[in-house]
């Protein structure tokens, strides 16, 4: 069945009593060059696993089972039941759970459905109204993932994959770039989907190494100073920081100093390993 073609999708919807839900982020892949590109630039292949997040009709999740041993899919919608047994009733590797992601416990239905496979990764076209949710639960639940190819809208893609230390940069950017390493895939317009939505869109994908980017002590601390550095993403840091920390500016403009950084910095100046030195110099200081 072709996944793509929009009378094949309308008919097989229609004749299962499914409509479009607008609030669920069902806007369809039809571009017929997307999805199989994901898959590839996904890590999909021979002995591994992937983990789909919302399948709509299954035009991904085919070419995830196409590629991989096994694809476990993961869609809130239990109206879509009877369309998908029909669409990927030709794939005996593909098993969806009927269920939200975000409050699924990742980790538990990996032991349950993966046990017994070292490679898995998760590709997606996320729905866009729970991107960030979806894409921090992955990284802070640290299930056993390779890596995170996921569809979003073009600015959050760009804001993710942003260089930490420019003026791109906000407080997700800092926290993907402490779980991962994020890299901009391709972009995609607004007329590869259906229903067209009213934003372009661009794949990513977040590359997880097996032991942690950064060395960490007190990681709630690390992320405490990511939101206040960057809850003003214009202004300098050290008022912010000096009250949702509690230090005294003088005392915080020495430590700022000591690590390198200057009082008088703006979010949009400090790099990863600023952040992590600073974290490491309050830390100690405790
Ligand atoms: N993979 C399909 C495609 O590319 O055409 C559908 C992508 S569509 C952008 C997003 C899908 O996520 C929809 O099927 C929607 O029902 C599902 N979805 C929305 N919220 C979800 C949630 N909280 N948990 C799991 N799936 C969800």
């Amino acid at each position: 069945m072709e996944l793509t073609n929009i009378s094949t999708i309308k008919d097989v919807m229609t004749r299962n009593g499914v409509s479009f839900t607008k609030s669920l982020g069902q806007n369809f892949l039809i571009n017929p060059a997307v999805c199989p590109k994901i898959a590839e630039l996904g890590g999909c292949k021979k002995g591994a696993a992937a983990i789909e997040i919302g399948t709509g009709v299954g035009v991904l999740t085919k070419e995830l089972a196409i590629r991989c041993d096994r694809v476990l899919a993961v869609e809130i919608d239990e109206r879509l039941k009877p369309v998908l047994d029909e669409t990927l009733a030709e794939y005996d590797n593909i098993e969806i759970v009927f269920a939200d992601i975000l409050k699924t416990d990742v980790n538990a239905l990996i032991t349950e459905k993966l046990s017994g496979y070292s490679d898995i990764v998760v590709c997606a076209n996320l729905p866009y109204y729970i991107t960030s949710p979806v894409i921090m639960k992955l990284l802070e639940e640290r299930p056993p993932i390779r890596s995170v190819t996921v569809m979003v809208q073009k600015e959050a893609a760009e804001r993710l994959c942003a260089k930490v230390g420019s003026r791109e940069c906000g407080a997700v950017t800092a926290a993907v770039n402490y779980y991962s390493t994020p890299k901009l895939l391709f972009k995609v317009g607004r007329g590869s989907f259906m229903p067209s939505p009213n934003v372009d869109s661009a794949v990513i994908r977040l590359d997880i190494p097996e032991k942690p980017r950064f060395d960490v002590t007190d990681e709630k601390l690390f992320f405490r100073i990511v939101r206040s550095s960057f809850a003003q993403r214009r202004k300098q840091i050290l008022n912010p920081l000096s009250s949702a920390l509690g230090i005294g500016k003088a005392e915080l403009a020495k430590m700022l100093e000591e690590c390198g950084i200057k009082p008088t910095a703006r979010p949009e100046e400090l790099k990863m390993e600023d952040i992590v030195a600073l974290c490491e110099k309050i830390s100690s200081a405790k």
